[in-house]
């Protein structure tokens, strides 16, 4: 689904991205670890978009989307089909659920009422929100907001959600609930998964692949098992050992 060659990328001089190579297989989970700083936004930033890399190739869904230092016409590929999700809650406070999930696909997409409106009663539903349409968001806890906020990122029907720490504001059960959203979603929906977490239990169990970043590479790219019980790599055993 997605194929990333030789991804950098330098905040003044700073390299916070060496030549990373990254692949995601549609509808898999990929759970993404590493210490603070090492990288992991950024890599999830440059997928959707949000900061373009210094240079590198990245393909979408089969097609170039980013070469020598630009994005090609097949961008609006990412655009269409990958949502990111954030740690804080960025949904609108003033608007109930439900025009917190329409606005966006109704104003870029032009998307009707009716449309719209089944889109999210869908979403809701997918999330277990279907009781909260017409709540504002201070009425939620944070667990309902960041369902909502997965709901926000369905209406685009997309193929890959990026989801960065959204559970680390969460008491453990929680997040775990939140969690279990995603992984649903990738079973009954095939949607991937990209996601940057401290929860090596979610890692361990739900993850296909856990990327490890040190230093603005990816030093491990392998399955749970692998990663968390056969690793030689130091970095990530000390890593491992620190969370746990
Ligand atoms: P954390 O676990 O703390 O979220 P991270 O692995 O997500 O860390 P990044 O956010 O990718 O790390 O940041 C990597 C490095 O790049 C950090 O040193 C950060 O300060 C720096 N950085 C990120 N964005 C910018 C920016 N817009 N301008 C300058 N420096 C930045
Ligand atoms: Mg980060």
């Amino acid at each position: 689904l997605v194929s990333c060659r030789g991804l950098r990328k330098s905040f003044g001089d700073r390299e916070v991205m060496k030549s990373i190579d990254f692949d995601m297989r549609a509808g898999d989970i990929t759970v993404i670890i590493g210490r603070s700083g090492s990288g992991k936004s950024t890599l999830l930033r440059a997928i959707a978009g949000l900061t373009d890399p210094d240079d590198g190739e990245m393909t979408f869904d089969g097609e170039v989307v980013f070469s020598e230092q630009k994005r090609t016409p097949a961008w609006k590929q990412v655009d269409s089909h990958v949502g990111m999700i954030f740690q804080s809650y960025t949904l609108w406070p003033h608007m109930d659920v439900l025009k917190n999930l329409t606005l966006a696909p109704r104003k870029r997409l032009g998307m009707s009422e009716s449309e719209s409106l089944e889109r999210a009663k869908k979403a809701l539903a997918e999330v277990g929100m279907s009781d909260h349409i017409r709540s504002k968001p201070v009425q939620l806890s944070g667990g309902e907001r960041q369902r909502v906020a997965i709901a926000r990122a369905l209406m685009m029907q997309p193929k890959l959600l990026l989801c960065d720490e959204i559970t680390s504001a969460l008491d453990p059960p929680v997040a775990a609930e939140v969690l279990d959203v995603l992984r649903r979603l990738k079973e009954e929906e095939g949607i991937a998964v990209a996601l940057v977490t401290h929860d090596m239990a979610f890692a361990s169990k739900a993850a296909d692949r856990v990327v490890f970043f040190h230093e603005g590479e990816i030093a491990v790219n392998a399955t749970p098992d692998d990663a968390f019980n056969h690793t030689e790599d130091p970095e990530l055993k000390k890593f491992v050992e620190a969370v746990r």
